[in-house]
């Protein structure tokens, strides 16, 4: 893979991240490649959630020192709407509430935006291409014509909160999606179901970085790369068999092998 002539799609460099003072990401280094699929797998609170949220430019997440290049441009420069028009989508592990905005109006207006900016990934034109579209990316997920009209995951269940954010993952086409548990709380069918509507858009340069516990969805994802978070830092890289390792023996260990903190959160200084 290091052989490839693209350029990397997304570089994360000794990338530091605090949250009020408390250093939580502490050095971590990932280079995907356009089309790869990664997994990041670790113990609860090892960070992997704060990279996501990291990576959208979540306003809590202080960068203390590192770099992120995104298709070569500086991540960290731009805004969270303009890390979305990029190209970057996440779907957080705990999605949103949002009353007053239907679905189905949020992601044309997130369309529409995008093409007068001059972000097209050839969405639908008019409304009519655009409610059938919609309405098949449902169908795809198994949720019900309606949900179209619903308010952004108000109400939704878990599950349905999860399907959805997959739903608007079909629509917004990104080159860099990042799963934050999109697995988590959905049984072994929709695991499925989800699993084969990610599979349905996958294109030569549709690239995903997962983050799960569970090596289930990963079986029908199939990532090139494993990677293990603990402490805010990537201990260790493998492929699918490591997930399966994992999952027979836990992180016990891999937390034995744990470093201590080396720097304070702070000023970057080089
Ligand atoms: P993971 O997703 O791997 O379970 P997180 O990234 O959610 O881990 O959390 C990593 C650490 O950061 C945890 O110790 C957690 O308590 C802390 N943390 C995460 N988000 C916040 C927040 N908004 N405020 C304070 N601490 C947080
Ligand atoms: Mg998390």
């Amino acid at each position: 893979m290091s052989t490839t002539p693209h350029r990397p799609l997304l570089e994360i460099r000794d990338l530091r991240v605090a949250i009020e003072d408390k250093v939580i990401l502490n050095g971590i280094d990932l280079t995907i490649q356009p089309g790869e699929i990664h997994a990041v797998m670790g113990p609860n609170g090892s960070g992997k959630s704060t990279l996501a949220m990291t990576l959208m430019g979540h306003p809590r997440y202080v960068v203390t020192g590192g770099t992120i290049l995104f298709d070569g441009q500086d991540l960290l420069t731009l805004k969270p709407h303009e890390r979305s028009m990029a190209g970057l989508f996440a779907a957080f592990q705990y999605p949103q509430e949002i009353e007053g905005v239907p679905l189905g109006r949020f992601l044309w207006t997130a369309i529409s935006t995008r093409r007068k900016s001059g972000f097209d990934s050839g969405y639908p034109r008019d409304l009519m291409k655009f409610g059938r579209e919609l309405h098949a990316y449902l169908e795809s997920v198994k949720l019900d014509p309606e949900f179209a009209r619903r308010n952004l995951n108000v109400g939704f269940s878990g599950g349905e909160k999860k399907r959805s954010e997959v739903v608007q993952m079909m629509s917004l086409r990104p080159r860099l999606a990042i799963l934050d548990e999109i697995d988590s709380g959905l049984d072994i069918d929709n695991v499925k179901i989800v699993a084969e509507s990610i599979q349905r858009v996958m294109r030569e340069d549709f690239t995903i970085l997962i983050i799960t516990h569970f090596p289930r969805i990963l079986h029908y994802l199939e990532p090139q790369f494993v990677h293990v978070m603990v402490d805010g830092r990537i201990i260790h890289t493998g492929d699918m068999n490591l997930a399966l390792e994992l999952e027979a023996t836990g992180y016990e260990g891999y937390l034995q092998d744990r470093l201590p903190p080396d720097r304070p959160a702070g000023p970057y200084h080089h």
